[in-house]
């Protein structure tokens, strides 16, 4: 084989009129897409589920060759989107007799606040990616957890949140992140500080001190601010 053969490179040594043909498969392969999908009832995603992501993945992948290479036939190619639609549509059908089996395919929705805090459900966990739970919080224009009653991962990785009225704003972890960063086990003033891992509010003193709920030893000045959006 020659290397930077350019006939190679640029048309695998087809001939130019392939393209035309590839034009051809592209519309049908798009087509059988589009019409697979639409037969599956999606009425267009902001967030995939794990299933659907692999749904999609799949489709994609078997929409593509027979794109591309001359030596993949089209009905194949539809055979494996027809095949996967159905599929879809039958797990979908079989969730609805099970919710475990819902659970499973779909995941489960965390509650991942509760009353201002981390819950402990996902504290024991500690796989919550604390940067970018923040993240999204800050787009809500939340300040801290004291202004946040309950927040929930939806089984699609959304971030649902409820708040607290104005006059039951808790005192709570601080998010953005010139408090936050602030974090430490000095403390140089007594006073209200939230834990930096679990949100948890304590009184601490110039000792310093160990949180009640997870026993860890870093704190952050907790504010008690309202939401302003
Ligand atoms: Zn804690």
């Amino acid at each position: 084989m020659e290397i930077f053969d350019w006939k190679r490179l640029l048309l695998n040594d087809l001939p130019p009129n392939f393209l035309l043909e590839v034009l051809f498969r592209s519309i049908i392969m798009f087509t059988v897409l589009l019409l697979a999908l639409k037969i599956a009832g999606k009425r267009g995603v902001k967030q995939l589920s794990v299933f659907e992501t692999v749904i999609i993945i799949s489709l994609g992948s078997a929409a593509g060759d027979p794109m591309l290479y001359d030596d993949v036939g089209l009905l194949p190619a539809i055979t494996v989107v027809l095949t996967i639609i159905l599929f879809y549509k039958g797990i979908t059908w079989l969730t609805g007799f099970s919710p475990k089996f819902e659970q499973f395919m779909e995941g489960k929705i965390q509650c991942i606040i509760d009353e201002g805090e981390f819950s402990l459900e996902s504290i024991k966990k500690e796989s919550l990616a604390q940067d970018e739970f923040f993240l999204e919080l800050r787009i809500k224009s939340i300040e801290h957890l004291g202004q946040i009653k309950n927040a929930y991962i939806e089984t699609n990785g959304e971030i649902s949140t409820f708040y607290y009225p104005d006059d039951q704003v808790k005192y709570g972890l601080p998010i953005l992140p010139q408090l936050f960063d602030e974090k430490s086990e000095i403390i140089t003033e007594k006073g209200i500080y939230a834990c930096s891992f679990c949100g948890n509010i304590q009184e601490v003193t110039t000792n310093g001190g160990i949180c009640e709920n997870c026993n860890k030893k870093e704190w952050v000045r907790a504010i008690k601010t309202i939401r302003i959006s």
